[in-house]
């Protein structure tokens, strides 16, 4: 097999050159980080959960016309994505007071918002990612107003989509962050999502119990973080063939 270039490594994914011009391949690893770097540690088969579980949801807000960067899944580990222009936020909805949030502006986790909050944080780690406000974005020229727009409907679509979804295998979303890129053709620019949607960067409480089935299990040291991201794959029907097993020898590229 050739060598393929890495264009980037980040915390929880490696970025290689597709196979074709505007392709990229998206490598999902086991490390985990939370708090800016600050903690760091290993989820075993956290990439090839992430992967699936990414690529179900993603297909899934395909089939409803929200457009995604996902062309495929190639293996275990890696998807064949497009490659867009990442527009630097992280926009976050949230639908129960949870993480930053609660400790911001001392609300009780677990309170019911009176409705869909969204939030833009600044992509950039060596800031810690800081909540930012539309009149920033469009100020810095991160994002027109115009594609704020486009973005705010697509998060709402999804929020909307999602929560459906996973009230259907009894999962509670909390919160989740977006990632958006624009995606440019010869002659249109879509804006589309990127990266993962997963439990690494979704908050999803289990509907009756209200436990934990996501990364907040590594980021507060409740244990049995694997078993949580198992338990969302498993409730979507979506365990790799070989069971659990699978997932105690990751298999890198194949
Ligand atoms: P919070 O701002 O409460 O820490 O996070 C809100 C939501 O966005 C949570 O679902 C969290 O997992 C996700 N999120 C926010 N920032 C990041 C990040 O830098 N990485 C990941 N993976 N998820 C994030």
């Amino acid at each position: 097999m050739s060598r393929r270039r890495q264009i980037y490594e980040g915390k929880a994914k490696v970025l290689f050159e597709g196979p074709e011009p505007g392709t990229i391949v998206q490598h999902f690893k086991d490390d985990a980080s939370a708090f800016n770097n600050q903690k760091r540690g290993v989820i075993t088969g956290k990439g090839v959960l992430n992967n699936r579980i990414s690529e179900f949801l993603m297909l899934r807000l395909a089939e409803i016309g929200i457009p995604t960067h996902l062309l495929r899944r190639l293996n275990m580990r890696e998807q064949l994505v497009r490659e867009v222009e990442i527009i630097p936020l992280e926009v976050v909805v949230r639908n129960v007071a949870a993480g930053s949030l609660a400790r911001r502006l001392a609300i009780p986790e677990g309170t019911a918002l009176p409705r869909s909050i969204i939030e833009y944080h600044y992509k950039k780690d060596e800031l810690g990612d800081p909540l930012v406000s539309e009149e920033h974005i469009t100020a810095f020229g991160w994002a027109s107003t115009r594609e704020i727009d486009e973005i705010v409907q697509i998060a709402l679509r999804v929020n909307d989509f999602l929560t459906g979804l996973f009230v259907g295998i009894k999962i509670r979303l909390i919160d989740f962050r977006l990632e958006f890129g624009r995606l440019h053709t010869d002659d249109d620019t879509q804006i589309v999502i990127a990266d993962e949607i997963s439990p690494d960067n979704c908050r999803l409480w289990d509907a009756q119990t209200n436990e934990k089935m996501d990364k907040d299990r590594f980021r507060e040291d409740l244990g049995r973080v694997e078993e949580g991201y198992q338990e969302v794959a498993r409730r979507l029907g979506i365990l790799p063939e070989g069971g659990p097993a699978d997932f105690r020898a990751p298999k890198a590229m194949q």
